[in-house]
Formats: structure tokens, sequence, C-alpha cells
């Protein structure tokens, strides 16, 4: 039997995949079975930030796994302070709780805003808005906040407190901020929603109308954070300070980590007992974090990503078929003018490149160090099939 039909006897088929086994990969390019190459234009989803095994972040990651592989949350370790320290600086948040994935990340969000509320206006201020459209993860928590209803189908009961604003819609946010709302949620970016930013005029709105109320501001920036719009966080092109943000995706260079980060309102709202996780803060994944913050968190590695972004952008939009490009640095959406986005994916991925889609449009998230040379190959290769 080969791999994917005995693959697909043993695992759920929860996802659509593409008839492809990933053998092995380097750089920006992962190797199938066959030996055949593909340039990976999607990063695996946005985890692999310094591409396929990385030697600096490699070598760490082996090195921690050859010391201290794991040990329970009882004890301190090292590598956990270092990476916690370093991301500290980088974001500007206070305090962290690492988890193991984004929707753990979110989960952790959601918890620590309706403690904050409860600790401060005791019971009744639970609620959360989120944004139509946005996408926050798989957790029955995580997809009841997330604003978009073919998720909320089969598992009934979701869970209570989500109110769902429209994006880019002040007076709707404000209409709907009454006493019973404790947070908003928002990616800057949605990025499974389409790669559609918020503009700025809404979200200098919306931090104003929450300031004025005690309303907690999480940033969901678990696909836009760690330098994939050239800068740390999307957030720092806004010039607001949230009180909450998520990271992961990328974080760890593609080993799992969710991280929920604090500003200083809501710091020390999680005390012993209302919060764990047995994998969070692994020392193998905070190794692979430090080597990941290592290079994303220098100014000059994060100027590349802006660069890199504008090139593909300005070739993009030479392309007939391209009607607009949208997203930040190398978080890069595509809408086509007749062509069907899924079609052309899948057409790359015969002609040796990976590519991602997010609703109607075709979705780039390549490797924050990849590479002009490989850039080229692959938007070649995208731009003879936008012109069949
Ligand atoms: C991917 C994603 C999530 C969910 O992350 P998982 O690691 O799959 O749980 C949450 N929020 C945003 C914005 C995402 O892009």
């Amino acid at each position: 039997m080969g791999t994917i039909e005995e693959f697909n006897s043993h695992v759920m088929g929860t996802y659509g995949r593409y008839d492809l086994v990933i053998d092995k990969g380097e750089g920006d390019f992962a190797t199938d079975e066959n030996g055949k190459r593909y340039i990976d234009f999607g990063s695996g989803i946005g985890t692999n930030s310094l591409g396929y095994a990385d030697k600096d972040w490699a070598d760490a990651v082996c090195k921690q796994a050859r010391t201290v592989q794991h040990t329970s949350n009882y004890y301190y370790t090292k590598v956990q302070s270092d990476f916690a320290t370093k991301l500290a600086g980088l974001t500007g948040m206070q305090k962290m709780f690492f988890g193991n994935s984004g929707a753990e990340a979110n989960e952790c969000a959601i918890k620590l805003a309706r403690k904050y509320s409860f600790d401060k206006y005791g019971r009744g201020r639970h609620n959360i808005i989120t944004l139509i459209n946005s996408f926050h993860g798989r957790t029955l928590a995580t997809l009841s906040a997330t604003g978009q209803e073919v998720f909320h189908n089969y598992f009934f009961p979701f869970v209570e407190g989500f109110i769902y604003a429209e994006a880019n819609n002040a007076d709707d946010l404000k209409a709907k901020l009454d006493d019973t709302v404790c947070a908003v949620m928002i990616e800057y970016i949605q990025g499974e929603g389409g790669v559609v930013p918020l503009n700025k005029e809404y979200v200098d709105e919306l931090y104003e109308l929450c300031a004025q109320r005690d309303i907690l501001v999480i940033t969901d920036e678990v696909q836009t954070g760690v330098g994939r719009t050239g800068k740390f966080l999307a957030g720092q092109y806004y010039g607001h300070t949230p009180d909450i943000v998520t990271l992961a995706k990328g974080i760890a260079g593609g080993i799992p980590m969710g991280v929920c980060l604090a500003g200083e309102k809501c710091a020390d709202t999680l005390t012993p007992g209302t919060h764990g996780s047995t994998f969070g803060g692994n020392p193998i994944a905070c190794a692979g974090g430090l080597a990941v913050l290592k290079k994303a968190g220098d100014k000059e590695f994060l100027n590349d990503v802006v660069e890199k972004g504008a090139y593909i952008k300005q070739k993009l939009l030479k392309i007939p078929e391209v009607e607009l490009v949208t997203g930040m640095g190398l978080m890069i959406g595509i809408k086509l003018k007749t062509k069907n986005a899924a079609d052309v994916v899948k057409a790359a991925l015969i002609e040796g490149v990976m590519m991602l889609t997010a609703k109607e449009k075709i979705r780039l998230l390549p490797p924050l160090n990849i590479t002009y040379e490989e850039i080229d190959k692959g938007l070649k290769i995208l731009e003879r099939l936008l012109s069949e």
C-alpha cells in the first residue's frame, strides 16, 4: 500500500489534502518521496518562518533535545526564561503564558479577559466582541469566537459570550459595547478570512472606545506576528498597545507553540491553579523559538521582509490576471480577475510551487528569509499559470 492510502485508512479525514508526500526540506524548498522539489510559498502554513531546517534553528533544537527535552511546569528552565525575556522585549508586553497552538493562546486570552473583568466588576461582564469574517481557532471556545457562520455547525452547543461586530464599522462596534463586554478581539489582518487588513481609523476608534470603558483589546497575531508583516507585530504599524496579544504559527519555526502575552493591566490576573498546560513552554519549543527571535527580532531582517514583500507585490501587479494584492510584508493575498484561486494553487503544486488559499484569494506566507532567487523562480511559474 502506498503512503497516501495507508495514511487515509488510519488518519481522520479532517483536511482536504493534496496528493503530495513531503519527505524532507531545505531552506525554501520541500522535497517529495520521489525527489521532486517544491518552492514553499506557504512556509508550511506560516509556521516554518525560517524555512526548512534552518541551520541555527536546527542546531538549537537538537542541542535542547540532547539536554532537557521536557520537564514539568512545576520547575523552572533557563531556556523558557531566556525566550520569555527576549519575547517580552520585542513585544513590549509584560508577562506571558505558554501553550502549544494558536487556539490555546486564544483560549488563554479569553479566560484572562473574563477573569480580569470578574476580579474587578464581578459576574455578568463576560462578553467578548469579535469581528465578522475572523478566525480564532478550532477548539469550542475559539470556534465560538470565530465570526463566520460556516464554523458554527455540528458541535452544538457552542460557548456563550461572543458577539460579532462588522469589521471596519465603528458605529456597529460602538452599539455593541455595552456593560456586558469585557474585551474586543481582532486580527489586524484577517488571515483565513482572505488577507483583509483593518483600517487605521477604525483601529484608532476601537482602541479609544475600549479605553473609555476599561474593555480589554486582544490582538490575535497568531498569523500576523513574529515578523510576518515586516514589523515584529503587525500592531506596530497601527501604533497602539493592546492589553493582550496572542502568537503561534511561526513563533518557534515549526515546533508547536502558542503564547498569550499580557500588558501591565492584566499581567497578574491569572494566578496559581487558574490556567495550565502540560507541554506549554516546552524547552525544545523555546529553544526553537529563541532561534527564531534572534533573527526575526532583528531590524535589518524585518526591513528585508518589507522589501521582499514590496518586490513580490509589484511583480504580481504586473500580471494582467491579478486584480488586487492585499496584506503587508510577506503576508500576501492575491485576488484574481477570472481564474479560481484553488485551481491555480493546485496547478502550481504540479509545477513545483506550494501556495495557500484564503477565501477567494491565493495566499502567500513565504519563509521570512526566502531568497530573491527563489521568489523569482516561484513567481515565474505563477505568472505562467495566470497567463495561460
Ligand atoms: C491559525 C490561526 C489560529 C489557530 O491556530 P492553531 O495553531 O491552528 O490553533 C488562530 N488565529 C489565527 C489568526 C490564525 O491564523
